[in-house]
């Protein structure tokens, strides 16, 4: 007997566990409240003919397979290795920390192993358990680095002292001593030929699937469906009954230029005086494609305010406070699966999405079939 399933959110969350119960012989009804798909994600032809990253940047990284085998089957994604310059003062160095910054910054020319000696003596080892991001970063690369490359550029992107945020940001950024200037780790690496919003689309587009654009749908709204799943803000669902979780949100200052403005995607600017945190040139996300002009965003953070568009969680104290609460009533709920960035308030990158979708929607289906509780949370949003 087919079921009749809501999902609230078309960006990679929501496709995926549409698609996933749509191939089961369910009938899905997707919710969107804004007019296009793929949530952050999307990406849109700009009159100059370049592929804009409408939402900043994204680039599709992955240590499972099983994701990117997922994803190929929904369009061709371009081999795409991505560099990033980082500026301090007037000096551009290779980001993320490697070989080249090191000696770079120092005026030294250290072998691997003299310049991991050189970083390993300029770390605090009074420091046996970084907590926060300043900690982690004292332990890992010294107060130097950390002065110039990240506390600037981590005040302005997060608002709050880097002593009051998690090491697991940092956490997300390599420190080689070879001169590898890949600025991720992950073994699958890419960019869509005809950027994100098609793949999503090919995700969505299936007989048993209905895509509703431009429709908020409410809890009341999800009560007749026997599932629903809700991508959206999980404070949203509960119509902010604790108060609104924080959340950074991204201004972009858009400019056409002329030929090649920075010669690479993205350049950080780490020092806190320059009011934006990076300049992205959105043609060299696809070099496969040539353009005579260039699309380039400066890209500025502050804080969500109520009716923009919230990017990342910021999870301090205060809002994990508050992030408890919500999902205490979120498990007192029945009939509703939350995941996704804003269904679990995490900073997530695309393929953790896609894994955790695919993960939710497999197990909700066994407990659907075996006529068991459903689960609020799969994946533990305070884990
Ligand atoms: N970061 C930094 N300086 C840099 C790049 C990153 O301090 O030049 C810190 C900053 O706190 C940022 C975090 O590292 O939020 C993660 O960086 P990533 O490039 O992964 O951020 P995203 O692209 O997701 O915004």
């Amino acid at each position: 007997m087919p079921l009749r399933i809501a999902v609230v959110g078309a960006g990679f969350s929501g496709a995926v566990v549409a698609r996933e119960f749509a191939e089961s012989g369910n009938h899905v009804e997707v919710f969107e409240v804004r007019g296009h798909v793929a949530g952050n994600c999307h990406t849109q032809r700009h009159d100059s003919g370049v592929m804009v990253h409408v939402y900043g940047p994204h680039i599709f990284h992955t240590q499972h397979e099983e994701v990117w085998n997922y994803v190929q089957r929904f369009g061709t994604f371009k081999p795409y290795r991505h560099r990033v310059r980082a500026m301090v003062g007037n000096k551009a160095y290779q980001m993320p920390m490697n070989l080249g910054l090191i000696n770079a910054f120092f005026g030294t020319s250290m072998d691997p192993a003299q310049a991991e000696r050189f970083v390993a003596d300029r770390t605090d080892s009074s420091i046996t358990n970084p907590v926060s991001f300043e900690e982690q970063a004292l332990t890992l690369v010294g107060r130097e680095l950390y002065e110039a490359f990240f506390a600037g550029y981590t005040r302005k992107q997060w608002g709050v002292d880097p002593r009051e945020l998690p090491a697991s940001i940092l956490a997300r950024l390599p420190l080689r001593f070879t001169d590898d200037d890949s600025y991720f780790n992950h073994p699958y690496q890419g960019i869509p030929e005809h950027g994100y919003t098609p793949i999503v689309e090919a995700i969505l587009d299936h007989p048993n699937v209905t895509v509703h654009l431009s429709t908020r749908c409410s809890r009341a709204e999800l009560q007749s469906y026997d599932h629903a799943f809700w991508s959206g803000p999980i404070d949203a669902y509960f119509n902010f009954e604790h108060g609104r979780l924080a959340y950074r949100t991204l201004d972009f200052e858009p400019e056409v230029v002329a030929g090649d403005f920075q010669g690479c995607p993205v350049v950080n600017y780490c020092d806190a005086e320059v009011p934006y945190t990076r300049i992205t040139e959105h043609k060299h996300f696809a070099p496969w494609e040539t353009h005579s002009s260039s699309v380039i965003y400066r890209e500025f953070s502050r804080l969500c305010g109520d009716a923009d568009t919230p990017y990342y969680p910021v999870r301090l104290v205060k809002e994990k406070a508050q992030l408890l609460e919500y999902v205490r009533l979120a498990r007192a709920e029945t009939g509703v699966t939350f995941l996704g960035r804003l269904g679990t308030y995490r900073y997530l990158d695309m393929d953790v999405t896609i894994h955790e979708a695919l993960k939710t929607a497999r197990a909700v289906q066994a407990a659907l079939a075996a006529a068991s509780p459903v689960p609020a949370f799969v994946v533990d949003p305070l884990g």
